[in-house]
């Protein structure tokens, strides 16, 4: 029987905070900030976008932990996992306080646990909007402050079971809807028809939200970041989609290139079968590079190497992939440079593309995840070219 729920258990995130303040300790930051996004879900439960009111997760290197919101907030964060189970403290201000201030008195010395000095950097969430950065410069003058990314990358580049159990089921969702447009039809309709057709396809094969809806069709193909617009889909050139969804917060990411025959039959030319080919090797052989131990760059030179190998490595533009989680684009990358050595549980992106400008693109992406063995690939949908009439 599959688990069909969609949350993570409450002890979870007790032990995640736990698993935090052993990296905060071993940076030795005195301690972190975290603001609305995707850490302070991962280490709360707590699901919100961010305001122009601050909303902190203060957690020290020692100490209680506080979550600092604003009073209208207070009750969803009081129901947060993290707050449920007793690790965090809910301190809330009302709209005329200075909660900037209120943070700062957290740092002051009778406050702030023994053994974090004021010399040690404060850690701030990637994703604390530049208001609040400036604001808290402004209360805790001579901090220094660093990204909280160091210690959070770590923890959260590392999927859990509950984690790949999401992250499983948003690609089998978006295989689905990658599915049921391939079937057609697709000659006639506007790029921004069939986008807003995945969009509500990637809902109601079970994702919670519909997070981007790529569609490039003949030129705009090599566009790896096209807007889905007005032009109309002919028969005889290719479509890139480029989709991807929420589902219990994790992301899934797919892309299919396929070729539109239309009733006539319009075969693809030589040139873009061979480098549809090619895209298709080099997936395949960036995926079966994938092993714990090697480093994240490996992946992508594996794919660059067959790419080039094939001549067309000046149009592969981009890096290979991306980690993916509650973002859909987080550590670790695979791309020259990174030597991240791949770990049991990392979750990434492999996705090749050859974009000739003014003709056409191809690009190939499936989520996987490292296994102990290998590469174990979320997304099942077929790989080969499929072409369809209509
Ligand atoms: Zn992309
Ligand atoms: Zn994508
Ligand atoms: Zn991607």
């Amino acid at each position: 029987m599959t688990d069909t729920t969609r949350t993570i258990p409450d002890s979870r995130y007790g032990e995640r905070l736990a698993a935090c303040r052993d990296a905060i300790a071993a940076r030795g930051f005195a301690a972190l900030l975290v603001g609305v996004g995707p850490d302070l879900r991962y280490l709360t439960g707590f699901v919100g976008e961010p305001m122009e009111r601050i909303t902190l997760l203060v957690i020290p290197r020692e100490g209680p932990v506080s979550f600092v919101v604003p009073r209208l907030e207070a009750q969803k964060a009081l129901s947060t996992p993290l707050v449920r189970g007793g690790s965090a403290e809910v301190i809330s201000f009302e709209e005329t306080d200075d909660a900037a201030l209120l943070v700062a008195d957290l740092f002051a010395p009778r406050s702030l646990a023994s053994g974090a000095a004021a010399w040690e950097p404060i850690g701030l969430s990637d994703r604390l909007w530049a208001m609040h950065v400036l604001q808290l410069q402004a209360v805790l003058p001579g901090r220094r402050f660093e990204p909280a990314s160091v210690v959070m990358r770590d923890l959260r580049q590392v999927k859990d079971a509950d984690e790949a159990r999401f992250l499983g089921l948003a690609a089998a969702a978006a295989d689905r809807t990658v599915d049921a447009i391939a079937a057609g039809p697709l000659v006639g309709r506007t790029e921004a028809d069939v986008s807003r057709e995945v969009r509500r396809r990637l809902v109601d094969e079970g994702h919670d939200l519909a997070d981007f809806a790529i569609v490039g069709s003949g030129p705009n193909s090599a566009s790896s970041h096209h807007d889905a617009g007005e032009r109309l889909i002919g028969p005889g050139e290719p479509i890139v989609l480029d989709i991807g969804g929420t589902l219990g917060g994790y992301l899934s990411d797919t892309t299919r290139t396929i070729w539109v025959a239309g009733e006539a039959g319009l075969a693809p030319e030589p040139e873009f079968v061979r480098v549809y080919e090619l895209v298709r090797a080099a997936q395949a052989q960036a995926t079966a590079a994938v092993r714990p131990g090697v480093p994240a760059e490996q992946i992508d030179a594996v794919a660059r190497a067959v790419i080039s190998a094939g001549g067309y490595g000046e149009f592969f533009t981009h890096r290979v992939g991306h980690g993916i989680g509650l973002e859909v684009h987080e550590d670790p990358y695979m791309v020259a440079g990174n030597a991240t050595p791949l770990a049991p549980g990392m979750a990434f992106s492999v996705e090749p593309g050859v974009y000739l400008p003014g003709r056409w693109g191809v690009r190939l992406e499936n989520i996987v995840m490292c296994a102990s063995n290998g590469a174990a690939v979320l997304n099942r949908s077929a790989l080969e070219l499929r072409i369809v009439r209509g």
